[in-house]
């Protein structure tokens, strides 16, 4: 492993304390950085976060169209909902504990949504008012599940929106670590908050390697590997809860590799294959994805196009 890399965003300068209250979750999430290659056929991405390493695992191909070209995605419900409430759980824990009372995540809700008014992730929806309404209320389940799950007064966090980065070999893993709190023993905790529906349980363990990711960073950046890692399901009121081993941060640091050696080959020959499965009902490409008779080669000039439409809210059917 070479350098390592935390990087903080705004105020962070009460030591520990790293808080943010910086740009809107979407804003931040993931930057591919592209790099110079002998010549491949596509620029090979220099690093990888675990959203993207599930991204190539999941469809080769998509992962082409959205990190390598870095095609734009029109924003859509599930994905600005949940950016939202992200946003409104990291006001409250701006605050001191004694003061996260339920009215003040009303509150921190109403700042996020007032926040995201004129944002395109938002504007892009064209919800109308009934549709809006319904935006609203699905917010204000999700925090009220939230509320039903954990105590946020008790919670001793370090950290929101933590951003971290380690280098393996060539490669930079990096990722936002969603709260990283101190449990009652002084242990480091990694929690994730999901707005989507909880896996099953046989795509439990698959979900859960994102969070060892996370650990991996903890273990590489801070010296110290999280006691547990959460992931807390806001939809349903579950949390999923492991304790990273030696062992599962290894197999991090291996199936890392792994994926990015599939990367190199895939950029280098310009082999990204299709691979369908129930998420292409949600892939933004599909229009441009082989396996449903389109041509990938105009993604790169379409998707735009396509994209700025759903922004003004033309039909791009
Ligand atoms: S439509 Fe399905 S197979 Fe095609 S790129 Fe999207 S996820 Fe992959």
């Amino acid at each position: 492993m070479n350098a390592l890399i935390v990087h903080r965003t705004r105020g962070e300068a009460d030591g520990a304390d790293v808080r943010t209250l910086g740009c809107p979750v979407s804003t931040v999430v993931d930057m591919t950085d592209l790099a110079e290659a002998t010549s491949p056929v596509w620029p090979i991405p220099s690093s990888l976060s675990p959203s993207r390493v599930s991204s190539f695992t999941s469809c080769p191909m998509q992962f082409r169209f959205a990190s390598v070209q870095r095609l734009p995605e029109p924003p859509g419900v599930a994905t600005t909902r949940g950016s939202i409430v992200h946003r409104a759980l990291e006001l409250l824990f701006v605050l001191p504990a004694p003061e996260r009372t339920p009215e003040a995540l009303a509150s921190a809700l109403a700042e996020a949504l007032d926040e995201y008014s004129t944002h395109p992730d938002y504007v892009g929806l064209h919800l109308d008012d009934a549709a809006a309404t319904k935006f609203r209320a699905e917010c204000d389940k999700l925090i009220e599940r939230y509320l039903d799950m954990e105590d946020p007064t008790t919670i001793r966090d370090i950290g929101l929106e933590v951003r971290m980065a380690a280098n393996v070999g060539s490669l930079e893993l990096r990722g936002i670590i969603d709260r990283l709190e101190l449990d009652a023993d002084g242990e480091l905790v990694v929690t994730d908050y999901k707005t989507g529906r909880a896996p099953s349980g046989k795509f439990e363990q698959k979900s859960l390697a994102g969070v060892h990711f996370y650990s991996f960073l903890c273990e590489a950046v801070l010296g110290k590997r999280p006691a547990k890692v959460r992931l807390m399901y806001l939809s349903n009121g579950e949390t999923i809860e492991t304790v990273p081993s030696a062992q599962s941060v290894r197999f991090i640091d291996t199936r890392t590799a792994a994926v990015w050696k599939a990367v190199e080959r895939a950029c280098t020959t310009g082999d990204f294959r299709p691979n369908q499965s129930r998420l292409c009902d949600w892939c933004s490409f599909q229009q441009w994805c082989p396996a449903f008779g389109g041509d990938p080669d105009q993604a790169a000039v379409e998707a735009v196009a396509a994209y700025d439409a759903s922004l003004d809210g033309r039909d791009t059917a």
